[in-house]
C-alpha cells in the first residue's frame, strides 16, 4: 500500500513544545520524548507506530529513544524506526535526536550482552543499520556491567565518539559510584558524559535518594526519567479494570501483583486531586517529574495519539508554573 508522503506540521516549534539544555551541554532537549521500548516493535501495527511518531514529531517531540534490543522481537523496533527515517523523516534527520544503548541481551553467546568492547561495538554498528542511520546523536551504556574493567567500558565509549558513530554519550541505571568514575573518565579525555538515564516517578525515586540526581547537578550532566508514568500506572488505566488493551494484560514488564490495594489506594487519590485541580492523572505524575530540580526531560511511552496528547497536557500545566 503507498503511504501519504510526510510533510510536518510547519508550527512543531511553535505548538508549546517546552526545549530544555541539557546540563552543561549545547543540546536543549524536548521535556517530553518518546520511548519505543513497546509499542513500536514488529509485533505491533508498523502504521500504528507511523502515526505515533508522525504525531510526536508534529508536536515538537524530536528525541526518539530506542535500544538494541526494543521490540519484540529484538531489533524490530530499531527497524521499524528506520523505516520510518527512510520513508518520512529524512528531510527532518537534523531536527532529530536520536538514542540508542546497549548492555542487555541481544544476541546468543558471550559477545552480545554487558559491557565488553567487542559487544559495544557490535551492537552500535547493527543499531545503526536496522536504523538507516550514520551515526546517532546519543549512545547508552543501557547497564553497569560489574565483570567487565570499567576502563574498556568506557574507553569503547570514547572510541565510538571519535569514529563519529554517536555525537553524545550517556548511561542508564548505573550505581552512583560508578557514575562519579564515570564522568572523571570521559571528562578527562573530551567526550564528556551528557545524560544519566534513570527511572523517576512519583512511585520510585531511586535516583534522588540515591545522590543521582545531586552528582549530575554538581557535574553539570543531563538527566532523564525513563517510565514516568510508571509503566502506566500513574495514568487512568487501572482505575477500575485492568483492560484488555492495556500493558499489565499484555506484558511480562508490568505484572499484576503489583497492583496491590495500597497501591490502588494511592492512585485513587492521587486521581482525585488531579480530578480536583482539573488535570487528569498522568499529567500530575509527569509535572511531578518535570518539576524535580534537574530533570531534562521524560521520555514517555505511548499506544496511542490520545495518550501522546493527554500527556503533552503537562506541559501547558507546566509553562503556568514557569
Ligand atoms: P511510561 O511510564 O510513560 O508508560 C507508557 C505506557 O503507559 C503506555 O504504553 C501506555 O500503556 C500507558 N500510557 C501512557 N500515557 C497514557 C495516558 N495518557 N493515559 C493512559 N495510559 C497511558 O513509559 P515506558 O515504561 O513505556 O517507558 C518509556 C521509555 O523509557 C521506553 O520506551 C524506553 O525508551 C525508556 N526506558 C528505558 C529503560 C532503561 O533501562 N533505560 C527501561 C524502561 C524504559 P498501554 O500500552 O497500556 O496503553
Amino acid at each position: 500500500m503507498q503511504h501519504q508522503i510526510y510533510v510536518a506540521n510547519e508550527q512543531r516549534y511553535s505548538n508549546g513544545m517546552i526545549y530544555a539544555r541539557c546540563g552543561r551541554s549545547g543540546i536543549q532537549l524536548p521535556k517530553i520524548s518518546l520511548g519505543f521500548w513497546h509499542n513500536f516493535g514488529g509485533i505491533d501495527s508498523f502504521e500504528r507506530s507511523r502515526e505515533i511518531v508522525r504525531h510526536a514529531f508534529d508536536r515538537g517531540i524530536n528525541h526518539f529513544d530506542l535500544a538494541n534490543n526494543y521490540g519484540p522481537p529484538y531489533g524490530s523496533a530499531e527497524k521499524t524506526f528506520g523505516r520510518l527515517m527512510l520513508e518520512d523523516f529524512l528531510p527532518y534527520r537534523d531536527e532529530l535526536f536520536i538514542s540508542t544503548k546497549a548492555g542487555y541481551d541481544m544476541w546468543p553467546g558471550p559477545y552480545g550482552n554487558w559491557g565488553s568492547r567487542k559487544y559495544l561495538m557490535a551492537s552500535l554498528d547493527q543499531s545503526l543499520k536496522r536504523m538507516n542511520l550514520d551515526y546517532v546523536d546519543l549512545f547508552y551504556i543501557h547497564r553497569f556491567d560489574p565483570l567487565t574493567p570499567i576502563e574498556e567500558t568506557l574507553q569503547a565509549m570514547v572510541d565510538i565518539v571519535r569514529q563519529g558513530k554517536a555525537l553524545y554519550l550517556g548511561i542508564s541505571r548505573w550505581p552512583l559510584q560508578e557514575t562519579e568514575k564515570a564522568i572523571r573518565y570521559l571528562a578527562a579525555r573530551d567526550t564528556p558524559l551528557l545524560i544519566y538515564q534513570g527511572r523517576l516517578n512519583m512511585l520510585d525515586h531511586e535516583p534522588m535518594d540515591h545522590g543521582i540526581l545531586d552528582l549530575c547537578e554538581k557535574c553539570g550532566v543531563g538527566f532523564i526519567s525513563f517510565s514516568p508514568l510508571a509503566q502506566g500506572l500513574l495514568t487512568n488505566r487501572y482505575l477500575s479494570n485492568i483492560p484488555k488493551d492495556s500493558r499489565m494484560a499484555n506484558k511480562s514488564s508490568l505484572p499484576s501483583s503489583l497492583l496491590t490495594p495500597d497501591l490502588m489506594q494511592k492512585l485513587r487519590q492521587w486521581n482525585s486531586e488531579a480530578t480536583a485541580e482539573g488535570i487528569t492523572l498522568a499529567q500530575k505524575a509527569l509535572q511531578w517529574v518535570l518539576k524535580q530540580k534537574l530533570t531534562t526531560s521524560v521520555i514517555i511511552g505511548a499506544s496511542s495519539t490520545a495518550q501522546l496528547d493527554d500527556n503533552l497536557g503537562a506541559l501547558k500545566l507546566l509553562a503556568n508554573h514557569q
